[in-house]
């Protein structure tokens, strides 16, 4: 089968490539924007689209106008451009929501889509890039050292914290794994970043900030906020603050990893939730009320609120699109079913009761027919599991929707 596989290196950048690429994602970021903007004036006033091939089109005219936007490598432009035609796309199909502006400093990134733009020397552990050059980018010694697998179709660099990163993605042709043989698996995620598994086993943790953290964090924001607008000092204050965010993101990516690896590798078939239908249904978010303590947030707070949702919101997405692509690999079968009474209904054999009363709280389960009591997500996840494996139309969640038109969709390990 054929498999997209994407590899992250950090690269040790001179300070001239490093001022290149900042330029460059902001150059992006700007290519970004405009354009945006242009689609939706041309919709609100004129009620008519433009398309990819309109705007590439314009490309040279902008250049023109605005000679910097030619410093940045033409293909990552037109890069831009193409990846705001799929956001559109996902935006029409109702996959996402309507592209949003990219904000300063957020997600600093560009892309070279033309292997025969680049060369990577594996041995010296080296990339070129147009107009960057050389660049040395870290990997493993001996036998530690990540090989690349496959033919190389596009190359990613963006910057998280204080460093630079290359993700190259690979398609590789890869010989149909071995089905795994184990149990069958439920999970149900959990609102306080937790993964729990009908088995019983765990619940898994997937680490969020702790007090301290959060209290440092909000020490380094108003740190960053108390700095003048355009002064060094608040570049570094910024990059103190973006390299701590950093740092969190590290530590759940590496948790959330763990934990897919394992549900992938161990099971037959994992049962989750589709929550794409979830998060249309779910009742709208409560509002702060004023007269209540803690409402009216100061700022660092705020800040924290911020990330914790931030990361929860990029959460269950990553960790479905992980266990998409890793059931594939260890060859378990992943199925997504509507989440719809997984949490009301009794899950004791032979019952089933379904009511709303059943759960007493956010952690407890009492069923109000039968009277088994249980901890409620350990409840969900073995109803989750008795849809995906007996009743119930059910999608699987490894088949038509990874493939289909996703293609050029970023696969990183
Ligand atoms: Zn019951």
């Amino acid at each position: 089968m054929q498999l997209l596989k994407g590899h992250r290196f950090r690269l040790d950048l001179a300070e001239s490539q490093a001022e290149f690429c900042s330029r460059t994602a902001g150059i992006c970021r700007f290519l970004r924007n405009l354009a945006l903007e242009q689609r939706s004036m041309a919709w609100k006033h004129g009620k008519h689209s433009v398309g990819y091939n309109a705007q590439a089109g314009e490309l040279a005219d902008l250049k023109v106008l605005a000679p910097w936007v030619a410093e940045a490598p033409h293909h990552c432009l037109q890069q831009v451009l193409r990846d705001l035609q799929v956001a559109f796309q996902n935006f029409f199909a109702g996959r996402a929501a309507y592209p949003a502006f990219q904000k300063k400093f957020a997600h600093d990134s560009f892309r070279f889509p033309d292997p025969k733009q680049f060369q990577v020397d594996e041995v010296r552990q080296r990339i070129k890039l147009p107009k960057l050059g050389w660049v040395p980018y870290r990997n493993g010694k001996g036998r530690h050292a990540l090989k690349l697998q496959g033919t190389i179709k596009s190359i990613t660099v963006s910057r998280e914290g204080k460093h630079w990163f290359i993700s190259i993605l690979c398609e590789a042709e890869v010989a149909e794994p071995v089905p795994v043989l184990g149990p069958a698996v439920g999970v149900d995620l959990g609102v306080a970043q937790t993964i729990t598994l009908s088995s019983g086993q765990g619940p898994i943790q997937i680490p969020g900030m702790t007090k301290a953290e959060s209290c440092r964090l909000a020490r380094i924001q108003r740190a960053f906020d108390r700095k003048r607008k355009g002064s060094i000092n608040r570049a570094k204050a910024r990059t103190r603050l973006a390299e701590f965010q950093a740092r969190i993101a590290r530590r759940r990516r590496d948790a959330v990893h763990k934990a897919t690896t394992m549900l992938a590798k161990s099971h037959s078939l994992v049962v989750i939730e589709d929550l794409r239908i979830k998060s249309m249904t779910k009742a709208p978010e409560p509002k702060p009320d004023p007269d209540k303590e803690g409402s009216f947030l100061p700022n660092g707070a705020a800040a924290k609120a911020g990330l914790n949702k931030a990361i929860l919101d990029k959460g269950w997405g990553e960790i479905r699109r992980q266990l998409e692509y890793k059931c594939r690999w260890y060859g378990s079968k992943l199925v997504a079913v509507p989440p719809a009474y997984t949490s009301q209904r009794c899950s004791a054999p032979g019952c089933g009761h379904t009511e709303e009363g059943n759960r007493t709280s956010q952690a407890e389960f009492r069923c109000l027919k039968c009277g088994h009591a249980e901890n409620a997500d350990l409840n969900a996840a073995k109803n989750i599991l008795s849809k995906g494996t007996t009743d119930g139309p059910s999608v699987s969640a490894c088949g038509a929707r990874a493939l289909a038109g996703r293609r050029s969709r970023k696969v990183a390990a």
